[in-house]
């Protein structure tokens, strides 16, 4: 119809050349890095979780979170030391009947209504592992071979940005070990060769390497720095933006006794407890995938229609 297509927003400007996969696969929202997602394109997002799913450890139990957590237990993470910028808090309009007609009416009048806003308790939820640790630390000191958990939570990060890997809302699924130093070591080394081998039959090109998370400022340049020289972060790249500058699709954390001291949490003998997770960036991998192989699933190699059961 004529009006839908007058009243079209226009697709965001995606880094070339992927524009066309982007426009094809997702459809804009009017605000950088968000998007909404086409059926073709979620149906290889499930897909993809399923594959992941068939690689969990028997005995990790499955939580979901939500996209919103609790701000207070963020705060005592120390997130708003380390990444202050990337934070979402939710705000609503508090107060009685009159004061929050008041402030919906500056709307209608075209006046700035969100002066009005006060944060809630929630922060929108940055990554999916956050919220776990508050849960595993009420059961008590983890059992030999530690806790496991498969997590996932819609997340978001303020990074605007009109590249086809960075969003500001995105999905990350994430397996997380809470143990002693040795155990959750051997959890990531475990899981950095089961990761090369799934990314390896889904037919991506990918490398490891060291890496640091995006620490905030000055004194965030000497953490990531450390982080570095620590190896606490490795991630598996793959070309999906640039082949010379390859996208971040999953990460292997080991987060020392940072957790572990937050929420008191103990290993097996009693020790305040390790912490390391594995994330999956479900939507870079899924740009990697139709990066890779192409727009249309079923012109995709057999082998990794198979593994994805498509
Ligand atoms: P991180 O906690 O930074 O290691 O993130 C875990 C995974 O989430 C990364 O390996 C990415 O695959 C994914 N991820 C992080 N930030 C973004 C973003 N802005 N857009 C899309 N995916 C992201
Ligand atoms: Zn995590």
């Amino acid at each position: 119809m004529s009006v839908a297509r007058k009243n079209k927003t226009p697709a965001p400007k995606m880094a070339d050349p992927l524009g066309a996969l982007a426009e094809s696969l997702w459809r804009p929202m009017g605000v950088e890095g968000v998007y909404g997602r086409t059926g073709a394109y979620e149906a290889i997002v499930e897909k993809l979780a399923a594959f992941i799913s068939q690689a969990r450890d028997p005995h990790a139990e499955i939580m979901r979170f939500p996209p919103v957590m609790s701000r207070r237990d963020l705060e005592k993470n120390g997130y708003l030391k380390s990444f202050p910028n990337l934070l979402g808090c939710v705000c609503a309009l508090h107060g009685s009947e009159a004061d929050i007609r008041a402030a919906a009416g500056r709307a209608e009048q075209g006046d700035d209504w969100t002066q009005a806003l006060s944060s809630a308790d929630l922060v929108l939820t940055p990554a999916a592992c956050y919220p776990i640790y508050p849960i595993a630390a009420q059961r008590g000191p983890a059992p030999r071979g530690g806790y496991c958990f498969d997590v996932a939570a819609d997340c978001f990060r303020h990074e605007p940005s009109q590249d086809i890997d960075r969003l500001q809302s995105f999905r990350m699924r994430e397996y997380v070990c809470i143990g002693s130093a040795d155990e959750v070591s051997a959890f990531r080394e475990r899981w950095i060769e089961r990761a090369k081998g799934m990314t390896e039959t889904l037919g991506l090109p990918y490398s490891i390497a060291p890496a640091s998370d995006p620490f905030f400022g000055r004194t965030g340049q000497m953490m990531a720095v450390a982080q570095i020289q620590q190896a606490l972060k490795f991630e598996l790249l793959i070309p999906v933006r640039a082949e010379d500058s390859p996208t971040a699709c999953m990460s292997f954390n080991y987060h020392r006794d940072h957790f572990g001291v937050t929420w008191g949490l103990r290993d097996y003998t009693g020790d305040v407890a390790h912490t390391g997770c594995i994330a999956f960036g479900m939507d870079r991998l899924a740009v990697a995938l139709f990066r890779t192989h192409g727009i249309d699933p079923q012109t995709w190699p057999a082998k990794v229609k198979e593994a994805l059961s498509l």
